[in-house]
């Protein structure tokens, strides 16, 4: 087996993160840790190894360092392993990797078994989780870096109250096949994870070359809470101001430009259309440890 090369989060340069490489490091010596500085170099050295054959590549990191890693793996051979460091880790956890455990990790990928799973696209964006427009992805907008390392996950909180006593835009949500939804904003999963620990997409797999589609109608505060106890409740698909919906296909319109995210990142502004991949991504999976 040649050496894996472990792409790691650019933001790896804080102690926790220095701290997770050494430990991936001293994992194998068929580990070769190679360090990014930016999203788009993470993307780049992910390219570049697909383009030279490497069978696998990992990446280390959260759910944006997926992301770009798995943005230059698409569309080749390579396959994908996921050493989850990061806040969320939602496709880690989507995938049911160990979590806190990055040797149970090595074993997974030292494993061999790999799933198939479904990329889209989005704009200009990727991805392999979830994607939104509208409110998520606004305050995903509002959260400046200074206030996320002075609040932590709280400037989430504080971005997503500042986002529902602003104005609604209005969206125009059409699915491949027709049938148009109005909207205030619309979150799209490819998985069924997201946030901190919500399953807001109960029958996402990630494996069926559909997504699934929330369309909500409403935006401010007491119509989020209502929603998220909906979602937590697992009901959020029968309330009256949401529409549930599946294709492999849809285009979402505005008439003011709305921003769009894709795995937690921002990616452009409406109108966007989500479609996916010619091809399928090889991700490594728990279930062939014990074949290693
Ligand atoms: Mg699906």
């Amino acid at each position: 087996m040649p050496k894996l090369p472990v792409i790691l989060n650019p933001s790896a340069h804080s102690e926790k993160g220095r701290r997770s490489a050494d430990v991936i490091r001293g994992l194998s010596d068929r580990i070769e840790v190679v360090e990014s500085h930016s999203f788009d170099e993470a993307r780049q050295i992910a390219v570049e190894a697909a383009s030279r054959g490497c069978p696998a590549v990992a990446a280390a990191g959260g759910d944006g360092t997926v992301n770009a890693v798995i943005a230059g793996l698409a569309g080749s051979d390579t396959a994908l392993g996921v050493f989850p460091t990061g806040t969320m880790n939602l496709f880690a956890r989507e995938l049911g990797l160990p979590m806190g455990d990055l040797a149970g990790c090595w074993r997974v990928i030292e494993g061999g078994a790999t799933k198939e799973v479904d990329l889209f696209r989005a704009g200009g964006g990727i991805f392999v989780q979830i994607a939104g427009v509208g409110f998520d992805a606004q305050i995903i907008e509002e959260t400046t870096w200074e206030s996320k390392k002075r609040f932590g996950p709280l400037s989430y909180l504080m971005s997503a109250l500042s986002v529902a006593g602003q104005r609604a835009p209005r969206l125009t949500v059409i699915p491949e096949g027709g049938g148009a939804v109005e909207g205030a904003f619309v979150l799209i999963g490819n998985g069924s994870l997201y946030g901190p620990a919500f399953r807001v997409f109960r029958n996402a797999s990630n494996d069926d070359g559909m997504l699934e589609v929330l369309v909500f109608e409403r935006q401010s505060h007491v119509d989020i809470i209502r929603y998220l106890s909906g979602i937590t409740l697992g009901k959020v698909e029968k309330m009256k101001d949401v529409t549930y919906l599946r294709a492999p296909a849809l285009r979402v319109e505005s008439e003011l430009p709305v921003p769009v995210e894709v795995d937690g990142e921002l990616s452009g502004t409406t109108p966007v259309e989500f479609r996916p991949t010619a091809r399928r991504l090889g991700v490594f999976v728990p279930g062939g440890e014990g074949e290693a």
